[in-house]
């Protein structure tokens, strides 16, 4: 069966998250967006697994339903939505003289295995702090407690590239998903590459070649859910998403963000304004023109320094991916009105209710279609995304980069 999921959310007890972050909104809006599967996200919280407990019954098969389906926010096309138990760990330690902070993605298939990694972690830190707990640990111990917790619990490195917080970021990042994980790195079979890489710059690194490239929202509101997702063609089943996932058979690819839009793709220093390409900021040696610092060395150029090729060259066996641009960006950029804009809203509410569901819009229906139904603009616009034929405006030291598909100007004359 063909299915789509976004295994990195957040809940309402994660910081800096919409209050209005619950199963309940988390199941309305994967319906709007088109997604099958949904991290649940923050399982080490321990009000949120209580909730989990509560709220969620096992189907089965290693996935979970709501007990009480919530009415549907606006009309969409019906999606028998599952959960499947997630949570996001911050890992920050010392390791060879160096202080290192990454973010590593969990998932277990039942309530009894979460329950035995949540004992374990929270005699290592402090886990009702916050959604994404901070633990004093080597993430390679943390992936130690993982994998003895179940054979069927597994570890993705998030976001792999941002600068702050990932595996292989340029602040306190390693060099090789090895020399973070040492004698358990064959555990690891998926890294995120994060908003801001794509597919195509992870395949310069022939390093990550044995990995699934994997992309997911890291919403922290469920209007964001979907921004990037992966998309399955196996058992609608807990093993059978991490069979695709550590095989790459029945693993279709993902559903990317561009790029540029991720907010640490190009180096800069975001109070000073300044953005630089990766060339531009060598030629200063990393130093800010404007206050003398070390520019926050973005994600494209932490690619070029760890690749080995100078074409990305995908295993041969690699899925590919498709880009998309939320919905309510194109929208904005049509009427030239904010994206939280009323007007905007309408239209995707009307949007939703003509094709069944975002995802459905934004990659399969008819150009035709779309043209009947809202004219030619919309039309011209979902053409140029499918053809991948955008103007974009790169993100830099936690701005994010903006996409358009028309030319500043070019819609007064339609
Ligand atoms: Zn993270
Ligand atoms: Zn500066």
């Amino acid at each position: 069966m063909r299915y789509t999921a976004d295994l990195h959310v957040h809940s309402h007890y994660s910081r800096a998250t919409s209050r209005a972050l619950n199963l309940e909104t988390l199941y309305q809006w994967a319906t709007i967006k088109g997604i099958h599967i949904i991290g649940t996200g923050d399982f080490t919280h321990p009000k949120w697994f209580q909730e989990l407990q509560e709220k969620l019954i096992p189907d089965g098969n290693g996935f979970f339903k709501l007990k009480n389906l919530p009415s549907q926010l606006m009309t969409a096309q019906a999606i028998d939505v599952r959960f499947c138990l997630s949570t996001e760990i911050s890992c920050i330690y010392k390791d060879g003289n160096k202080v290192r902070k990454n973010h590593h993605l969990l998932y277990a298939p039942d309530f009894e295995t979460v329950a035995k990694i949540n004992d374990k972690l929270s005699t290592i830190g402090n886990l009702t702090a916050d959604g994404r707990p901070i633990l004093g640990m080597p993430a390679r111990d943390l992936l130690e407690i993982v994998v003895s917790a179940s054979d069927s619990a597994y570890l993705i490195p998030a976001h792999i590239w941002t600068p702050w917080f990932s595996v292989l970021g340029s602040k306190s990042g390693y060099n090789s998903i090895a020399a973070c994980f040492k004698d358990l790195t064959s555990h690891i079979f998926a890294v995120e590459t994060g908003l801001s890489s794509d597919p195509a710059m992870n395949r310069l690194v022939s390093a990550l070649d044995q990995y699934t490239m994997m992309s997911n929202s890291d919403a922290h509101s469920a209007q964001n859910l979907g921004r990037e997702a992966n998309l399955f063609d196996t058992a609608c089943t807990y093993d059978g998403m991490f069979e695709a996932l550590k095989t790459q058979k029945g693993f279709l690819g993902t559903l990317e963000f561009f790029p540029q839009e991720g907010k640490y793709f190009m180096d800069g220093h975001r109070n000073c304004g300044v953005c630089f390409e990766p060339t531009t900021s060598q030629a200063h040696h990393g130093i800010c023109p404007e206050c003398k610092k070390p520019l926050t060395i973005g994600v494209l150029n932490r690619v070029v320094c760890l690749a080995d090729r100078e074409q990305p060259q995908p295993p041969s066996h690699a899925a590919g991916f498709e880009y998309i641009i939320p919905l309510p960006e194109i929208i904005s950029e049509i009427k030239g009105m904010g994206v939280s804009s009323k007007a905007v809203q309408q239209q995707f509410t009307s949007i939703i209710g003509l094709f069944g569901n975002e995802f459905t819009f934004l990659r399969e229906s008819p150009v035709e279609d779309i043209k009947q139904q809202l004219g030619p603009i919309y039309a011209e616009a979902i053409s140029r995304l499918r053809n991948r034929q955008i103007i974009p405006e790169p993100g830099y030291d936690g701005v994010y980069g903006t996409i358009r598909v028309f030319q500043l100007g070019e819609l007064k004359n339609k």
